[in-house]
Order: structure tokens, then sequence, then C-alpha cells
């Protein structure tokens, strides 16, 4: 690389590893980062050139902190909390650097995080519709930042990580996993869930995917 296109390139590297460091000190075990065309459509912001995506494996040091109560999906709530506060202070960070910077939060709504992860190089989509993770399958939960910040990052491309197994399919209490996954028959299900005395969702494709190195709560 010409000395010229490396003194331009320095800052920006030295900008993304502020930006993971803090993600990492905040105790996230997951992150990426990707900068491009596809910023823009994925995210909805017509400002962004650049997105990153983190995450945390739920494995038993938070089942062990008592959030299992109602298995995975209070885990969920208690991560969720952690990842939002990592987005906006990330997001602070950008915005002090004089960079225009959106937090896309646990559970925003609108805009497909999972994809965000995907071009990240964080995993890759199972036959489930989640993300799954190297390190810890599917039981991962994520968060994000967009930002006008040019970071360093292209597409990155991880090998397939859903074995195929069927196993989320045939645990499937809604029949919504089949050659596809049918969102709208997991959401219908989850809703009468959810209106039922219990307040659960239902994680039982997440439980039971082999997928990635953590087992299954
Ligand atoms: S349970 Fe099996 S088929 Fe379903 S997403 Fe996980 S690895 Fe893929
Ligand atoms: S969350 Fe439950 S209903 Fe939805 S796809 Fe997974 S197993 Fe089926």
């Amino acid at each position: 690389m010409a000395a010229g296109a490396e003194a331009l390139l320095r800052p920006r590297f030295e900008l993304l590893r502020e930006v993971e460091r803090l993600a990492r000190e905040e105790g996230m075990d997951l992150f990426g980062c990707y900068s491009g065309a596809h910023a823009v459509p994925l995210t909805g912001f017509t400002w962004a050139r650049s997105v990153v995506v983190f995450g945390l494996g739920i494995g038993e040091k938070e089942l062990l902190l008592g959030v299992r109560q109602r298995g995975w999906s209070r885990a969920r709530q208690f991560v969720d909390l952690l990842l939002d506060l990592t987005a906006c202070r990330i997001s602070n960070l950008l915005l002090r650097h004089g960079h225009e910077s959106e937090v896309i939060g646990s559970s925003q709504a609108g805009v497909d995080i999972r994809r965000l992860a995907v071009v990240c190089g964080l995993g890759t989509i199972g036959r489930n519709g989640l993300l799954i993770t190297p390190e810890h399958g599917p039981r991962v939960r994520l968060a994000g930042v967009a930002t006008s910040a040019p970071l360093p990052g292209e597409a990155r491309v991880v090998r397939e990580l859903c074995l195929e197994c069927n196993a989320c399919a045939e645990a499937c209490p809604a029949g919504a996993i089949g050659e596809g996954f049918n969102e709208a028959r997991c959401r219908e299900y989850n809703l009468r869930l959810e209106r039922g005395a219990s307040f659960r969702k239902c994680s039982l494709c997440t439980d039971v995917c082999p997928g990635g190195a953590t087992p299954g709560p």
C-alpha cells in the first residue's frame, strides 16, 4: 500500500479499534464491522456508511446470575439491557468524533440485525431463521450502531453453520419451519403465548439447535 493511502486509512483503523475496545470493555464477546453499499438498505439510514454489530452469547454465566427463572426469554431481557447500553456508549463515542450515529437496539423494529451480523462476518442464517454463530450457535443477542464514519470493514463470508439437522423444524410447535422460515406463523404462536398466563416467548428452535459450540440451556 502506498504511504499516502496508508496515512489516510490509519485514522479509520484507529477509530475502529477504539470502538471495538469499548465494546469489549462492556463485556461483548462478538464484534464485527461492515462498511459499504449495503449499509443504507440494511439500516434504513441514508447517511450510513458503516455499521458495527456486537453481541453476547447466552451461556452459563448469564444463567447463573439467576436470569433463568423463565428460561431463555428472561435471560434475553437481562442481556438486552447490556447490549443497548453498549450501543448508546458506542454511538456517543462516534458522535464525539464528529460522525452521525444511530443506535440499532437489540429489539429494534424495522432493522434486521441478523442480516447486518451476516455482512459483518459474525455468522450465517439457519433454517430456524436465526443467526448461527461459530461460538454460541443461535444463543446470541445482538445490537449495533450505524454511523457516517467510513470505518474499515468489508463484507465477510463465513462458512455455512446450519447443519441442516432439522431439529428446529421437529421441535417447532407452530409448524413455522419447513422449506423456509414462516415468520408470520412464529409471530402468531408467540402472541398467543404472551397473551396467556405465563407471558413467555417460545425458544424451542434456539434451545435444540446444535449449531455452534455452546450447548443449549
Ligand atoms: S436446528 Fe439444525 S437445521 Fe435448525 S438451524 Fe440449527 S443446525 Fe440448522
Ligand atoms: S420460536 Fe418457537 S414458534 Fe417460533 S420458529 Fe422457533 S420453535 Fe417455532
